[in-house]
């Protein structure tokens, strides 16, 4: 016989059943934004799917806005709007990438200056370009989000590095390289202490392929030559933000660091399998991850990874 205890349980199972049937049935909703305070004023949006995240730093002068999905960037105004009174004055992308760069249209109301490097201007013009008119025309559901929509190209196109005064902070951004796409931008504020990392940093979730309109710009050598960078740099920074997954405030380089290792693992482990003459599939199947990422988010895309890096193992030589 059911206890009370259990007979409620199961009641509530049901009820939650019923509740989340509907949902799942619709078209799929934008997943959830989740607003975590970074330092003062400096805010992360953190997906709640491990997908991309955004950011947002308000000052006496406005708000600058970091990357701009289209399908979330509703919840990131909305919070900013909740936040405060000011106007987004400029909105910043990591990189050209559709989950970080086709959300600027939303921000339209304030009229922000947009700013990307040359590279990102030329992956959007073309391209880019070129899914998010497929993708407004498609009529899909999960495209619902492009339909009336407009790609907003950058204003102010850079290469190397740029320094912008506002709102009493130094902003500083960095094209690191091409690493993880064909230009990966960075944001240093040392007033604050943070580091906006875009898809360089990844935590607790597996990296992507760096996909670009079905392209994978993805390079592990030039990643960790990245990484090496910003550590050398031995920044005085309490947070780096990452691209995707949570923000570890206080954590420091360890964060960087760990995405380093990361990728080392990675390439000592296939190339090891490579130089025995597995294949594609085998590397698949038998590599393991330490137990420090076993956590990680995402497997798929840890699969989905190892095919790319595997060619680029053949194409560029194996490392020692
Ligand atoms: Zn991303």
């Amino acid at each position: 016989m059911l206890s009370d205890r259990l007979r409620r349980w199961v009641f509530i199972a049901g009820l939650t059943a019923v509740w989340i049937a509907p949902a799942t049935a619709q078209t799929s909703p934008a997943p959830r934004m989740e607003q975590r305070k970074i330092a003062d004023n400096v805010f992360m949006m953190e997906n709640s799917t491990g997908s991309s995240n955004a950011a947002f730093v308000v000052t006496d002068d406005g708000v600058l806005v970091w990357d701009a999905d289209i399908r979330t960037a509703p919840q990131v105004l909305a919070a900013i709007r909740r936040t405060t009174d000011k106007k987004v004055r400029y909105v910043a992308l990591s990189h050209a990438a559709g989950d970080h760069a086709t959300g600027v249209w939303h921000y339209r109301e304030d009229k922000p200056i947009v700013i990307g490097t040359r590279k990102q201007l030329r992956d959007l013009y073309m391209q880019e370009g070129a899914q998010f008119s497929e993708r407004k025309a498609s009529g899909k559901p999960e495209d619902a989000a492009y339909a009336n929509a407009e790609l907003v190209i950058p204003d102010i196109a850079f290469e190397g590095s740029l320094t912008l005064r506002f709102g009493g902070l130094t902003m500083q951004f960095t094209e690191e390289g091409s690493a993880h796409s064909t230009s990966d931008v960075t944001l240093y504020i040392p007033q604050k202490r943070v580091f906006l990392a875009g898809d360089l940093l990844n935590t607790e979730i597996h990296p992507g392929q760096g996909e670009s309109a079905g392209v994978f710009y993805s390079n592990v050598k030039n990643w960790v030559g990245l990484l090496d960078n910003i550590i050398a740099r031995r920044l005085p920074v309490d947070t780096y933000v990452p691209g995707h997954g949570p923000a570890h405030v206080g954590r420091g380089i360890a964060d960087i660091e760990e995405q380093r290792r990361y990728f080392i693992v990675m390439r000592d482990e296939v190339s090891k399998m490579l130089a025995a003459g597995k294949s594609v599939q085998q590397v698949q199947a038998e590599f393991t991850l330490p137990a420090e990422f076993a956590h990680y988010k995402r497997p798929a895309r840890l699969k989905n990874f190892l095919n790319l890096f595997y060619h680029q193992l053949i194409e560029q030589g194996f490392w020692p």
